[in-house]
């Protein structure tokens, strides 16, 4: 089986264990929250950001709103994500440029995105694929160990998140991509853990190089 064979055989493994492949993170459909709540879930889970952003939403409801805000003040509702001076400073900055350059508007491309203040290739592809739906592979850290486990990718080795999104780009079809990176994290949470892959009653063992399990 060629990569591209075995990324096949993964999409539609995943897709029959998860049919459904949402993101996690309660954005609500609105482009500019889920640029928001993808810089804040940058190491942090994405159930606690899912905890603080009615409260941030509500006090700072659009990306006017937040344009126009403290930085100190926006702090104080992001506190418990960490990194939180950092991220306060980014998501003012990104939404003051989303304001006077993109006239409001979430940029729809990989170049625009990659100009917003703490927006990296994983936040832009997600805008990418979930908004756009575009072909985008949001290499996060249940992309990259279990692409590297099953053999897509890296030889049982994780890559860089680059390498990885760009390895995925060449051998998963393009409008499977977005999906697939949804599914990879419900997958890693149930299955193939960081620390005890179930590789007993995985659906992907006979296929997967490190099928005994070894944490990579
Ligand atoms: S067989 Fe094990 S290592 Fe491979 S994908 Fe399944 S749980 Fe992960």
């Amino acid at each position: 089986m060629n990569k591209k064979e075995l990324a096949a055989s993964v999409v539609e493994r995943l897709k029959q264990k998860y049919p459904g492949a949402v993101c996690s993170l309660n954005y609500g459909g609105d482009p500019w929250r889920l640029l928001v709540m993808g810089r804040l879930s940058a190491q942090c889970t994405d159930e606690r950001v899912n905890l603080v952003c009615p409260a941030l939403f509500e006090r700072y409801p659009d990306v006017y709103a937040m344009a126009e805000g403290d930085a100190a003040d926006i702090a104080k509702y992001i506190f418990s994500c960490g990194l939180y001076n950092s991220k306060a400073r980014d998501l003012k900055g990104m939404s003051e440029r989303i304001v006077s350059v993109y006239g409001g508007m979430v940029p729809d491309n990989m170049d625009d995105l990659l100009t917003l203040p703490g927006v990296g290739r994983k936040i832009a592809n997600l805008i990418l694929g979930d908004i756009f739906r575009k072909p985008a592979v949001v290499a996060d850290t249940h992309c990259i160990r279990i692409a590297a486990r099953i053999g897509l990718c890296g030889e049982g080795k994780p890559l860089s998140p680059e390498k990885t999104e760009k390895a995925l780009a060449a051998i998963v079809e393009p409008d499977e991509q977005s999906d697939l990176c949804h599914r990879f994290v419900m997958f890693g949470r149930d299955v193939c853990s960081a620390r005890s892959p179930e590789c007993g009653g995985c659906v992907l063992a006979d296929i997967c190089v490190n099928k005994a399990g070894k944490p990579s």
